[in-house]
């Protein structure tokens, strides 16, 4: 059948997302294996959430509250907003998705760090929107080749910070100038999806003091730093006509009922998300230090992950750890040849990745 779809849709290249860890265990034969590849928490999810999910099972039969009143009012009394100002998503990916849909007409612009997080691109060609994608400047987010790129068409700028996938910050200086230069009517998006990791006390936070700039737009997930991403919860902090928009555009029940009592659970466990923020960073820092022993480069980073540069190519490397059963991320499609991404993992996993590579480094004579 010829399928009846336009051409910017059937474009696409599908998302390809870290695959679950039981899919590669079957693939490969392997058991136990160390998940470093997508960012994740490594410590589980926070047993406060557990709880209070368990609890709610039973009223299953009902359908979600669709204004998510408990979720949102919480977030709002969290950040000193109104509750007009928060739209929480089946995770921020959905967010990201409602604003593509609210604020692109066909062929208006949206300008994107390249390499950055893969559903800006896709959500923003699903609306019928153009991405226009400005490269790194080294391992940073170009923010005057955004800049310079900027038409009458462009409705919205992505930025993420702390950046996937190098780990790289925008401080407020830097933001408050670059604020300045952008046309009135264009959304910055601030996916601040690592934030909680974040060392540097310079970096840009929009949650710092919201709501200043109404073209700014606040995500934040639940996915990483609070161990949800199974449940699929993002939240967005923004002016509230640009939150009536994206009412306008979402499901009505976009976020369901066990995933919207889970956040709520974590939003308050404050504790688990201290211990998680803490076991993150002893883990980088250990990894760091093991590595640069090794004489192995990796790279500053203001999330819970990191870039390391193994000076072969980086796919070789990924699927010889995969047969180890440490599954990492590869950087080859991104344009970083020979480096890989890793999330920190729990200490016997660390280890386990740091004994993996250094075999096989050793074997391949990749090591000076
Ligand atoms: C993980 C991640 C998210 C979060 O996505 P969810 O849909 O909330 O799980 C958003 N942005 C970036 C850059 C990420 O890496």
């Amino acid at each position: 059948m010829k399928l009846n779809t336009p051409e910017y849709i059937s474009s696409i290249k599908p998302y390809e997302p870290g695959r679950p860890i039981e899919a590669i265990e079957r693939e490969y034969g392997i058991k136990n294996s160390v998940k470093l590849a997508s960012n994740e928490n490594p410590l589980g999810p926070s047993p406060k959430a557990v709880a209070a999910v368990k609890s709610h099972l039973a009223g299953m039969n009902r359908y979600p509250d669709g204004s998510g009143h408990v979720l949102t009012g919480m977030l709002a009394r969290k950040y000193g907003v109104n509750p007009d100002n928060v739209v929480i998503g089946n995770g921020s990916d959905d967010i990201i998705a409602l604003l593509a849909q609210g604020f692109l007409g066909l062929g208006d612009e949206a300008l994107m760090p390249l390499p950055s997080f893969l559903m800006y691109e896709i959500s923003v060609k699903v609306s019928g929107g153009v991405p226009v994608m400005v490269p790194l400047k080294g391992l940073d987010i170009d923010l005057d080749a955004i800049l310079k790129a900027v038409t009458p068409r462009t409705t919205m700028i992505f930025l993420t910070n702390p950046n996937n996938p190098t780990g790289s910050h925008i401080t407020k200086d830097v933001l408050t100038a670059f604020m300045k230069e952008v046309p009135e009517n264009v959304l910055v998006i601030m996916d601040e999806a690592y934030i909680e990791f974040a060392r540097d006390k310079a970096i840009y936070d929009s949650l710092a003091s919201p709501l200043q700039d109404p073209r700014i737009v606040s995500l934040r997930t639940f996915s990483k730093a609070y161990g949800l991403a199974g449940f699929r919860v993002g939240y967005g902090i923004m002016d509230a006509g640009v939150a009536g928009i994206l009412h306008r555009v979402r499901q009505p029940f976009n976020v369901n009922s066990l995933a919207q009592v889970a956040a709520a659970a974590a939003l308050e466990d404050h504790e688990f998300l201290n211990q998680s923020v803490q076991t993150m960073h002893q883990g980088i820092d250990f990894l760091q230090e093991q590595l640069s022993a090794m004489g192995i480069q990796s790279f500053p980073t203001q999330g819970n992950f990191f870039l390391l540069d193994v000076r072969m190519d980086a796919g070789v490397v990924f699927q010889k750890m995969l047969e180890q059963g440490v599954i990492v991320r590869s950087m080859k499609s991104y344009g970083f040849e020979t480096y890989l991404r890793i999330s920190a993992g729990l200490e016997e996993e660390n280890r386990r990745f740091l004994f993996v590579l250094e075999q096989l480094l050793s074997q391949a004579g990749g090591m000076t």
